[in-house]
């Protein structure tokens, strides 16, 4: 989804569409999901370009811990400020000064790749860590049984031996 300077005016002007996983080429790809729906009000400011984005996605993919399926529901909104690469290159531009606190994002040319902010917002709103449930217990190193749903007695049996063994002789 590209967007042409001359369709921004100071004007807010709503851009719908939505991506799919394939159109993200920076996704891992343990994040699978159907459509990734993203709305963009854009406004020009000076010079620069206000980009406020919403977009609700629904990725399919694995607990860190167990490996179960997991889904996670995102609705997310950010907001990120625009600029032209070559502007901003200016030392001492107008711009620099006025966009400090805000998040930059910077274009080239005569277009915004709108699909790219998208894909990049999302690759920071990801979860750190992904867990089907918050205390998962994962699965046994020793025996591979999912402690969630299975109880295996592997970490008893190794607290037992050999001593347990040994005992057994002595008396
Ligand atoms: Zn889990
Ligand atoms: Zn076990």
């Amino acid at each position: 989804m590209n967007v042409n300077l001359h369709q921004i005016s100071e004007k807010s002007s709503r851009f719908e569409f939505s991506l799919a996983a394939k159109d993200l080429s920076k996704l891992e790809d343990r994040f699978a999901f159907d459509s990734m729906i993203c709305t963009a009000d854009l406004v020009r400011k000076q010079d620069a370009i206000q980009l406020h984005g919403s977009y609700t996605v629904v990725i399919e993919t694995a607990c860190d811990s167990c490996l179960e399926p997991v889904s996670i529901r995102m609705d997310q909104e950010f907001d990120l400020i625009l600029v032209d690469e070559e502007t901003y290159a200016v030392p001492e531009s107008d711009v620099e000064i006025s966009l400090q606190s805000e998040d930059v994002d910077f274009y080239k040319g005569q277009e915004i790749h709108l699909s790219e902010c998208f894909e990049d917002q999302l690759l920071l709103d990801l979860p750190f860590s992904i867990k089907c449930v918050e205390d998962c217990e994962g699965i046994c190193p020793e025996c591979g049984a999912n402690r969630n749903s299975e109880s295996c007695h592997c970490s008893e049996k190794s607290r037992n031996n050999p001593f347990a063994v040994l005992g057994d002789l002595e008396s």
